[in-house]
């Protein structure tokens, strides 16, 4: 007889609220859909709510669990699985490049732990080019962000940026009800899918992300204001002239599109 797994106490500074409703987890793993052969990624596998379904259905899995305290724990769990890979570390800081060894685009799964969640998916999206899909639970504020519309409230640095590369796809929300210990807020399942080419490219990404956070960090006030930050009044004479946008409009009423032509046409004048 295998002995017990030892006992963990969740710990707040790693975000550990772990997952117990079984209905919730069903219907995860049937909106990922694992298969043999494909390349999983499970961010903060915790106490392996979702690594077991996902290992069942695939086989094969690398995780990614920055408490050294659960490993043991998972490694004696899942014992009789030796396609688990069991990877300790921080994923802010992980090169998830290791993971497309295989050539097969990554799959990338997690109940995140919400106070690195930002963070995260910028440090992922510099590997879009190897993703295939993220399944992430998410505060439920976070996916309003991530899919918000232009002229929605949540619309901002989150929404663009995410969307220059994804197509995000709002899957489902999940009640404080189905963790332990039971979250503050409200949670929600969102799928983001990588575009093999963005829609809409843009010539230089960090002048792009610099222009969006400059606009969004004062979000009441006209893109031109935010653009005086950024050029100077000639440049921005120039632009004025040559581009066709409404410089005082304020950023939230701006598409991806529009972000991504106003940045490529400041690269010609700069
Ligand atoms: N997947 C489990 C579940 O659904 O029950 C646990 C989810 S819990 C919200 C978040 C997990 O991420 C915890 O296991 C936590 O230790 C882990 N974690 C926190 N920060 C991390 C980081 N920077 N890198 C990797 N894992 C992290």
């Amino acid at each position: 007889m295998p002995s017990k797994p030892p006992v963990h106490q969740a710990r707040k500074r790693f975000g550990q609220n772990f997952l117990v409703d079984q209905n919730i987890i069903e219907k995860i793993i049937a909106a990922i859909a694992p298969a043999p052969g494909q390349n999983l990624v499970e961010i903060g596998p915790g106490q392996g709510a979702i690594t077991g379904p996902l290992l069942e259905k695939c086989g094969q899995l690398n995780v990614v669990e920055l408490d050294r305290d659960l490993i043991p724990l998972l490694q004696q769990k899942f014992q009789q699985y030796p396609g688990l890979v069991i990877h300790q570390g921080d994923a802010l800081k992980t090169d998830f490049n290791q993971f497309y060894s295989n050539g097969q685009p990554l799959r990338i799964i997690g109940n995140l732990p919400y106070n690195i969640s930002t963070p995260l998916l910028f440090h992922l999206l510099s590997f879009n080019q190897q993703i295939c899909d993220m399944y992430f639970m998410l505060q439920k504020e976070v996916v309003d962000r991530l899919a918000a519309a232009p002229g929605e409230k949540h619309y901002g640095r989150l929404s663009v940026m995410v969307q220059y590369y994804c197509k995000v796809q709002p899957l489902f929300p999940v009640p404080p009800g189905a963790f332990r210990p039971v979250p503050k807020v409200e949670s929600a399942i969102v799928q983001l899918h990588p575009y093999s080419e963005p829609p809409w490219p843009a010539d230089d990404l960090a002048r792009l992300s610099t222009l969006v956070k400059t606009c969004f960090q004062q979000r009441r006030k006209t893109i031109r204001n935010s653009l005086k930050l950024m050029m100077n009044p000639d440049q921005l004479h120039r632009l004025t002239d040559e581009l066709d946008l409404d410089l005082n409009l304020r950023p939230e009423k701006l598409q991806v599109k529009t972000f991504v032509a106003l940045s490529n046409h400041m690269g010609t004048i700069l």
